[in-house]
């Protein structure tokens, strides 16, 4: 017997790091699962993003601990993809119960310097995308009468960051809009709450692109050349904590323990955020 025995959950950016955990673990408790990726490049992203075989590898594994999995590849960014597959899910699967408004991108540049583009597409993916989300799952979730959103914001959504104007706005804003959707939805039986994770060992972190803008433009630097800086923004003597930590708080907000909890931000930032008020 799992916890979400007979639930459904929806999972975006579900190809690999962050979304392939948290699928995996809501099948474990055992849920049903869907996933979708963009599963393509995005122009101003300098490393490579989740791919259909990363994304047909997180259904395997759904599927080998016996739970179903739909997949798609879907870019948040595009209302009507997102909405259709939604819908999709709750015809085949049943319900969707737990959505996951994971899906997300980083960049860097100074704002002096960053191409309005590079702007555009940040906001649209890791802010208009998590919108895009709450927005194709929650009608279903008011029907139901039931239901528990996670957002995925960061530590870098309760302060500010050099080259992150962009990714800064995006998940301080990811904040406001989980505080001001539970309120929306309360009356429903709809919780809605947010994750603010520190340095993860994802793709999104473990990438050539990023060890050199750390060690500086031109130059090429390994994951232990820059340790050391990811070591300093957190207060825990860790550089990175694990995709599974993110997905123990995911699993928490939506279980029955916290269904009095709504609204909320909940750090698993290895302590970044006992620097940083309120
Ligand atoms: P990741 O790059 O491994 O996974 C992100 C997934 O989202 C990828 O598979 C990617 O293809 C997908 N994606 C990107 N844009 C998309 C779009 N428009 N539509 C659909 N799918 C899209 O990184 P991760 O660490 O697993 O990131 C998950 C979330 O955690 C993101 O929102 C990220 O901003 C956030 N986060 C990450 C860290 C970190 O250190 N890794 C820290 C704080 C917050």
């Amino acid at each position: 017997m799992g916890r979400f025995d007979g639930r459904v959950a929806f999972i975006t950016g579900g190809a690999r790091g962050q979304g392939r955990s948290h699928a995996l673990a809501f099948a474990r408790e055992g849920a049903d699962i869907a996933i979708c990726d963009i599963a393509a490049p995005i122009a101003s992203v300098g490393y490579p993003l989740g791919t259909i075989d990363d994304l047909a590898e997180t259904q395997r594994l759904v599927e080998q601990e016996d739970r179903r999995c739909m997949s798609a590849q879907v870019d948040t960014r595009d209302f009507g993809a997102l909405d259709a597959f939604v819908g999709r899910v709750v015809a085949d699967l049943g319900s969707v119960d737990f959505a996951m408004a994971n899906a997300g991108i980083s960049s860097m540049a100074p704002v002096d310097t960053m191409a309005p583009e590079m702007w555009d597409e940040m906001i649209a993916t890791n802010l208009t995308g998590v919108f895009h989300t709450l927005r194709a799952v929650s009608p279903h979730m008011k029907r139901q009468g039931f239901g528990r959103i996670v957002a995925t914001s960061s530590m870098l959504g309760r302060q500010g960051c050099a080259n992150q104007v962009h990714y800064c706005a995006s998940k301080w804003g990811v904040i406001g809009m989980v505080k001001s959707a539970a309120i929306d939805l309360a009356p429903f039986g709809i919780n809605v709450n947010a994750v603010a994770p520190g340095n993860v060992r994802t793709p999104m972190v473990i990438n050539d692109h990023l060890f050199s803008f750390f060690s500086g433009e031109g130059t090429t630097a390994t994951l232990d050349d820059v340790l050391p800086a990811l070591q300093s923004l957190h207060v825990l003597p860790v550089a990175l904590v694990e995709p599974e930590d993110i997905s123990n708080a995911v699993l928490f907000l939506c279980s029955e323990e916290a269904r009095f909890v709504t609204g909320a931000t909940i750090d698993v930032a290895a302590g970044n955020n006992c620097r940083v008020t309120a």
